[in-house]
């Protein structure tokens, strides 16, 4: 007896194996679980508190409550303008979002194109569909966002769809418009789909815009875009996402959902609406924040020599070259761990182009942040 090829096929992610070797080491500081360390503002959680006393604990239409698709619809009325009945669908997580979008767009032996180092469930996502994963390097020396002709040269005619994340997790790049065009213009070109998963859009600095795919010409027809409120409002364990496409996308995703996650509860839904209704003071707190740790995690990994980083645009992830240390990333975190209990996210669990680079999530505390490089900077001195 054998577990079937998709089970055996599809890797865990690399960050869960750090986060469990860590609970091993009992004086850690660690840099792994890419969640905001905030706790959901409290009148998102008063709403749902309150939804749930009122006996609010039914089962909720498949697509989502009408009130939670006007409000994610309102908040895009300026780009993708979605139909709130037809173009919406709430999701558990982003996640199950874009494993919905890759069953509904990708058949088996289809090539799905990923820029990489890439957030590493994106494997598992396109493993779980039997697509063929062909990766384009983004390179640090590009400030990770990749070039135009490596498109070019992946594309074949087996080619079915791209995804995109910008701001990027793991490496905080934002894909400039130019890029952008070029890849819209491709998708079109070769009558490709495109998953945008812009999850990390409202965590952008220096005063930034993050451009979308979906603002250029013929792409929001091809186009799922994906987002949800673990990042923006700090409701990871909520687990609350959503795609927006066209209603046929939208249809067929809704129909697969019925048959996995089925729906939502009401008080996470509503709680959802009261977020995006009255919470972006607390999300521009929260962006500040992260802003203003990514400054400072930057200028002491940039003090400490053998090491360095860009300068992240977007999301709170640094993504941390390691090359002159002479190790592999895996050898390099896992030497790191045990001497010092410094947890990182070896480059090569977002993809073979992480190869030379650690991940560090900043959303965490200052005091963690200069504990862990002081001990960071101890351990590559005695190297
Ligand atoms: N997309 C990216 C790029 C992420 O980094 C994550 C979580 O880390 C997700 C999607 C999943 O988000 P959610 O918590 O909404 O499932």
């Amino acid at each position: 007896m054998q577990l079937s090829y998709i089970a055996r096929n599809t890797r865990a992610s690399v960050i869960r194996a750090m986060f469990n070797e860590a609970l091993k080491i009992e004086d850690r500081v660690s840099f792994t679980v890419g969640e905001p360390d905030f706790t959901t503002p409290k009148p998102i959680i008063d709403e749902a508190v309150d939804a749930w006393r009122r006996g609010l604990t039914h089962y909720t239409p498949n697509r989502g409550i009408p009130e939670l698709c006007d409000a994610i619809s309102t908040f895009h009325a300026d780009n993708l303008k979605p139909d709130p009945n037809e173009q919406v669908l709430c999701t558990c997580g982003a996640m199950e979002a874009l494993q919905l979008a890759l069953i509904t767009l990708v058949d088996p032996g289809d090539e799905v194109v990923l820029v990489t180092p890439a957030w590493s469930n994106y494997f598992g996502h396109i493993a779980m569909v039997g697509g063929v994963c062909k990766e384009i390097w983004a390179k640090e020396e590009n400030e990770f966002v990749p070039m135009l002709d490596d498109f070019k040269q992946v594309i074949t005619e087996k080619t079915k769809l791209i995804i995109l994340n910008s701001p990027s997790n793991p490496t905080g790049a934002v894909f400039d418009e130019d890029t952008l065009r070029g890849v819209a213009e491709l998708a079109v070109e070769h009558d490709l789909f495109v998953i945008s998963d812009e999850i990390y859009s409202k965590i952008i600095y220096d005063g930034r815009r993050c451009p979308s795919i979906t603002e250029f010409p013929g792409i929001a027809e091809r186009t799922v875009y994906i987002s949800g409120f673990s990042k923006m409002f700090a409701m990871t364990g909520w687990r609350l996402g959503y795609a927006i496409s066209t209603p046929e996308i939208i249809s067929a995703m809704t129909k697969l959902h019925e048959n996995s996650a089925s729906c939502l509860p009401e008080p996470t839904q509503l709680a959802a609406v009261r977020a995006l209704e009255s919470c972006w003071d607390e999300v521009e707190m929260m962006r500040q924040s992260y802003e203003r740790r990514r400054d400072l995690i930057c200028k002491l990994l940039n003090d400490i020599e053998g090491i360095s980083v860009r300068v992240p645009k977007g999301a709170f992830y640094a993504f941390v070259n390691i090359k002159s240390a002479g190790m592999n990333s895996v050898d390099f975190c896992m030497d790191l761990l045990k001497k010092t209990g410094v947890v990182t996210v070896p480059g090569t669990g977002f993809g073979d182009a992480g190869e030379g680079y650690m991940r560090l999530t900043y959303a965490t505390s200052d005091e963690n942040i200069i504990e862990g490089m002081k001990r960071l900077k101890q351990y590559m001195q005695a190297r």
